[in-house]
């Protein structure tokens, strides 16, 4: 496959870590055309609809991705407003994240004794989930008891390699 001049400036322009990607994806399109040449219009067009995606991505390595796991029996009772607040304003237990952290899931244990909690953990894998944080209601012996499965939910979340934070708004 050959590349005019203009389209080996303009790959030149992606990103090293996505550029090996992006010279395939465009070679394909063009071969598929049944072209031998690659044109600077290949490359952009090759880039919006492939590589800017995995651009992005890459620019994201490094932000913090969270998830809440609560207890399904509060959750009958809160609608979550505690963890979201601190959550925005960066307080209490999570003091510690720069702006760009996102909550990525925001789920409940599924009921006693958190079965639900190790597959939607899975689920969150491929999104890059950095930790997980048990929500103040299952660590506080307050209207409702402390979770007594605290030590089994953590241990599946920990044995994923997913950091976990015991509390959200504590
Ligand atoms: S496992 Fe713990 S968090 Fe889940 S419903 Fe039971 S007490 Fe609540």
């Amino acid at each position: 496959m050959q590349w005019n001049d203009e389209a080996q400036k303009e790959i030149e322009k992606v990103p090293a870590f996505v550029r090996g990607m992006a010279k395939k994806a465009v070679e394909k399109a063009v071969k598929k055309d049944g072209r031998n040449e690659v044109s600077v219009e290949d490359v952009r067009k090759g880039r919006d609809k492939y590589i800017s995606f995995a651009e992005k991505k890459a620019g994201d390595e490094g932000k913090q991705r969270i998830a809440i796991v609560r207890c399904e029996t509060v959750s009958e009772v809160c609608p979550g407003i505690a963890c979201f607040k601190a959550f925005n304003n960066r307080r209490l237990a999570f003091a510690g994240y720069d702006k760009d952290a996102e909550i990525i899931g925001f789920f409940t244990c599924g009921g006693c004794s958190g079965r639900r909690v190790s597959r939607l953990v899975d689920k969150l894998l491929k999104y890059n989930l950095t930790a997980v944080h048990l929500s103040s209601c299952m660590m506080l012996e307050d209207d409702y008891p402390r979770c007594p499965h605290l030590a089994e939910i953590k241990n599946s979340i920990e044995s994923k390699g997913i950091k976990v934070v015991e509390g959200t708004h504590h």
